[in-house]
C-alpha cells in the first residue's frame, strides 16, 4: 500500500470502522460496519459487496466498553489491521432544558462522547503498533455554536471538538495518527426522528420543511476525500453546511 497515493486508489488494502453505519451518514461509505439494527447493517453491508467491496456487519451498542472491544477484536480476526476508525454513530435529542429530560442527556453523553472514547480506547493499540491511523470524527455545526433546545447535544459536540484537538495533538505528531473533526450542518439521516419533544419537531419542521439539507453522500464525500489525502497531510477540521442554513 502506498499512503502517499491520492484518490480511491489509496483507500486499497485499508480497514475501516465506521460505527453509526446501519442509518444516514454512516451508510456511504465503510469496510467493518457497526450499529445496534444488523438487518440495517447487513443491507449496507450486500450494496458494498454489490459494488466489488468487502463489508463486514458487526452489530455492536458502542456504549457498551465490552462489546466495542469485541468488535474491534472481531475486526482484527478478520482483516489482521485497523487503519481508519470513523466515529459516526450519534444520537439528537432536542428538548428545552427547563424539561429537564436527564434520561435523554444520558444518552447523547454516552454515545456521542463515551462511546466515542470507548473506540478509540479499543483501536489504538491497534493503530500505535501498525504505526499509522486516521481518526475521523464526526462532530457538527452544533460543536460550535449551541442552539435552543440543544445545550446538551452541542456540549456533546463541543466535547468532540475539544477531544478531536486533544488527540490530534498528542497522537498525529508523535504516533503518526491523523485525527479530524468533520462538522455537518443539517443532513437528511433519521437523526431528527429520534427527538420526543413535539416543540422541537414542530419548530424543526417550519424551519426545514422546504429547504434543501445535505444529504449523507456529501458528508461521506468530505470524509473520502480527508482519508485519501497523503500521509503528510492532517486535515483537522471540516465545517459543512446546507447552502440554505442561516447559524
Ligand atoms: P442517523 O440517526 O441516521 O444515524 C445514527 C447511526 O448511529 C445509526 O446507524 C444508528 O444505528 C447508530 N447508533 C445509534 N446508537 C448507537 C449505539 N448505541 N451504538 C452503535 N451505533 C449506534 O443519524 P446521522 O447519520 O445523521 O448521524 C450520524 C452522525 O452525524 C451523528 O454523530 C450526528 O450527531 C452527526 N450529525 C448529524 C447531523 C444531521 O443533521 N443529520 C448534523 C451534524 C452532525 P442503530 O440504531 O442501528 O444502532
Amino acid at each position: 500500500m502506498n499512503r502517499r497515493s491520492q484518490g480511491r486508489d489509496a483507500l486499497v488494502d485499508q480497514v475501516a470502522i465506521v460505527t453509526g453505519a446501519s442509518s444516514g451518514i454512516g451508510a456511504g461509505a465503510a469496510v467493518v460496519l457497526v450499529a445496534r439494527r444488523l438487518d440495517r447493517l447487513e443491507g449496507v453491508a450486500r450494496a458494498i459487496a454489490a459494488l466489488g467491496g468487502r463489508a463486514l456487519a458487526i452489530p455492536t451498542d458502542v456504549t457498551d466498553r465490552a462489546a466495542v472491544q469485541v468488535m474491534v477484536q472481531r475486526t482484527i480476526d478478520a482483516f489482521g489491521r485497523i487503519d481508519i476508525l470513523v466515529n459516526n454513530a450519534g444520537v439528537m435529542l432536542l428538548a428545552p432544558i427547563r424539561k429537564r429530560e436527564v434520561d435523554e442527556w444520558d444518552r447523547m453523553v454516552d454515545l456521542n462522547v463515551k462511546g466515542l472514547l470507548y473506540c478509540v480506547a479499543a483501536v489504538l493499540p491497534h493503530m500505535l503498533e501498525g504505526g499509522a491511523g486516521h481518526v475521523v470524527n464526526v462532530g457538527s455545526v452544533a460543536g460550535r455554536r449551541p442552539f435552543f433546545g440543544g445545550a446538551v447535544y452541542a456540549a456533546t459536540k463541543f466535547a468532540v471538538r475539544a477531544l478531536s484537538a486533544g488527540l490530534r495533538l498528542e497522537l498525529a505528531p508523535h504516533e503518526n495518527i491523523r485525527v479530524v473533526d468533520i462538522q455537518p450542518g443539517v443532513v437528511d439521516t433519521e437523526l431528527g426522528s429520534h427527538v420526543t419533544d413535539q416543540e422541537m419537531r414542530e419548530g424543526f419542521a417550519r424551519v426545514w420543511g422546504n429547504k434543501k439539507k445535505l444529504d449523507a453522500e456529501d458528508v461521506a464525500h468530505a470524509v473520502a476525500w480527508v482519508v485519501t489525502r497523503p500521509a503528510h497531510v492532517n486535515v483537522n477540521e471540516i465545517l459543512i453546511r446546507p447552502t440554505a442554513q442561516e447559524t
